[in-house]
């Protein structure tokens, strides 16, 4: 079975009402000019590496993520066990194993999370419904502290005793993950 890793579609922009538009990181400036254009990469070289918990299968993501969103739905709830998981997601083709392949389920028609096969640390997940794109949970890189969470996700399945006061946008539902 393919994993997916070869995927190469153009880059689906972050959209919906109220999406933000400022990406962790990102610098889509408009207007100004001021920028050293010349000498400014297309990418920014932002590469994050990262891992299961027996280092049996390890990733390397460059480029800076498309998005970082809590997701507080069932479905990633059941399948890391937290009361509620932080996504970066990245384009496909930006995503790299570098290490053993890891293992599949399919959480739900199109959706398959993908696993480490001898420790069972979630590594990523992929969703039919938005093709070139792969997500992988912030827990497992490296450095976690570089992907600040942006938006609440799935707000309507929030568990009552978990909240975090933290000003974000809030999503009953989500335009980018389900
Ligand atoms: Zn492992
Ligand atoms: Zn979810």
């Amino acid at each position: 079975m393919s994993s997916g890793w070869d995927v190469t579609k153009p880059l689906r922009t972050k959209e919906g009402p109220g999406a933000p538009g400022n990406r962790c990181g990102g610098h889509d400036g408009s207007g100004g000019g001021t920028a050293k254009v010349n000498e400014m990469p297309k990418d920014d070289g932002r590469v994050a590496e990262g891992g299961c918990r027996c280092g049996a299968v390890a990733f390397r993501a460059s480029a800076e993520p498309t998005a970082v969103v809590y997701c507080h739905c069932r479905d990633c709830r059941r399948s890391n066990g937290a009361p509620v998981s932080v996504w970066a997601g990245y384009r496909s083709e930006e995503v790299q194993l570098t290490r053993a392949e890891p293992s599949v389920y399919e959480s739900s028609p199109g959706v398959r999370r993908f696993f480490c096969g001898t420790c069972g640390s979630p590594i990523f997940f992929e969703d039919d419904r938005l093709p070139g794109e792969t997500y992988l949970p912030a827990g497992v890189f490296v450095d976690p502290e570089a992907f600040e969470p942006e938006a609440h996700d799935w707000v309507s399945r929030r568990l009552r005793w978990f909240d975090v006061l933290d000003g974000l946008p809030r999503h009953e539902k989500s335009s980018i993950l389900r």
